[in-house]
């Protein structure tokens, strides 16, 4: 049996976007930023902007703040570093936390060297940031606040609309990286009050290489690629036009199907930390209540992460390992720093795949205690 948890690091594209995006690698090939009189390309061009609307309406942006890139990454260098180039003669601080993904934190050790200064928030020991000390760092030159809606290793969902009012209150930029949540979660970009937000498709049932970056209307950002005139101006390069196709689907079946999928993945889970609890010296990291449906990280006490990954490895099943600067911002004890797992469910996770798992899971734990 293959049994797949690692939904967190990249997930299976869904059938009905391969479906949606295939015919346009062959028979709908061109380039409606050349091909002006075609009719092939205007059909190009109306399917993309469809996308855009379907990605729009899952953050509920509106269509022209949609723009697409090549995935998570780009999207988390744009906003930072299009933002700091907005202030290049006058520099400025940037907010952000310790737990964001490695695409943030270069990011942010890029523009450091730029002669920007970047402060870190406190994270609890479930991963959680304080939006009161969000209050207290911002100065009157603070330029953006970076802080990830949820973050990829212990699934800890942060209190982005609380930041989102400060923000807003001190007309400061607001990012979010989301690309742990998008069609996974609920996103309202404007409840949450965020002015650029990250999203990857390839995290929902999407293709790979392909994102988009939000950028609220107004909102003043530099341009990251130079080049042609694709995305109004603001992202050059020719379209990945079959991957921002499938990411429209993807984005489209992640918000008519989200509730049923969440459903779903919390049934799974529950059973997961039922049989957990019965085993002893097992510790689930993360905040309690708010957190991905999908995430379970653990740390367990005698057991390497290491062989654990590459016994369940040798039986078809597949998770994801720290140790990471993630678990030692939320200070995990130093005997359990190297035995920490994270398994994240997708919705094509099936109860018997779960069962085997345990079943394999449980009888691998028993078999290392003895041999301590
Ligand atoms: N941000 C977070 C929170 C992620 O989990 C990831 C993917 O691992 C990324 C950014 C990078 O996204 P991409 O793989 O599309 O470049």
């Amino acid at each position: 049996m293959y049994v797949y948890l690692n939904n967190a690091a990249t997930t299976r594209v869904d059938g009905r976007v391969l479906y949606r995006f295939s015919k346009f690698f062959r028979n709908l090939y061109e380039n409606p930023m050349t091909s002006f009189y075609s009719p092939g390309a205007k059909e190009v061009e109306a399917e993309m902007e469809k996308a855009r609307k379907e990605v729009s309406d899952l953050i509920n942006a509106s269509r022209k703040e949609i723009y697409f890139t090549s995935g998570g990454t780009e999207s988390d260098n744009w906003a930072i570093k299009g933002i700091a180039l907005n202030h290049w003669e006058e520099k400025g601080e940037i907010i952000s936390t310790p737990i964001e993904h490695s695409a943030v934190l270069s990011s942010l050790k890029t523009v450091r060297e730029w002669g920007f200064s970047v402060k870190f928030l406190h994270v609890d020991k479930f991963g959680m940031v304080d939006p009161d000390e969000v209050r207290k760092l911002i100065t009157g030159r603070t330029i953006l606040i970076s802080v990830m809606h949820a973050n990829n290793e212990i699934g800890t969902i942060e209190p982005i609309k609380e930041i989102g009012e400060i923000a807003r209150e001190k007309e400061i930029i607001f990012h979010t990286d989301a690309v742990q949540t998008a069609a996974h979660i609920p996103i309202d970009v404007e409840e949450m009050n965020v002015d650029l937000l990250s999203i990857s498709a390839h995290k929902f049932y999407g293709p790979k290489g392909v994102g988009a970056l939000y950028i609220r209307k107004g909102v003043k950002i530099k341009p990251f690629m130079d080049g042609g005139h694709q995305e109004r101006g603001f992202r050059a390069g020719t379209h990945n036009v079959p991957g921002i196709i499938g990411m429209g689907e993807a984005a489209k079946i992640g918000l008519s199907e989200m509730d049923k999928e969440i459903k779903e993945i919390l049934e799974l889970k529950k059973y997961i930390l039922e049989r957990f609890e019965k085993i002893e010296g097992i510790y689930v990291n993360g905040h309690p209540e708010k957190k991905l449906p999908g995430n379970i990280n653990i740390s367990i006490e005698g057991v390497k992460a290491e062989t654990m990954l590459l016994y369940l490895g040798l039986n078809g099943i597949i998770v994801s390992a720290g140790p990471s600067h993630v678990l030692k911002a939320i200070g995990i004890p130093e005997n359990l720093y190297f035995n920490t797992i994270r398994i994240s469910l997708g919705k094509f996770n099936t109860f018997e795949e779960i069962e085997y798992f345990l079943d394999v899971f449980e009888a691998g734990i028993r078999e290392f205690r003895k041999k301590k």
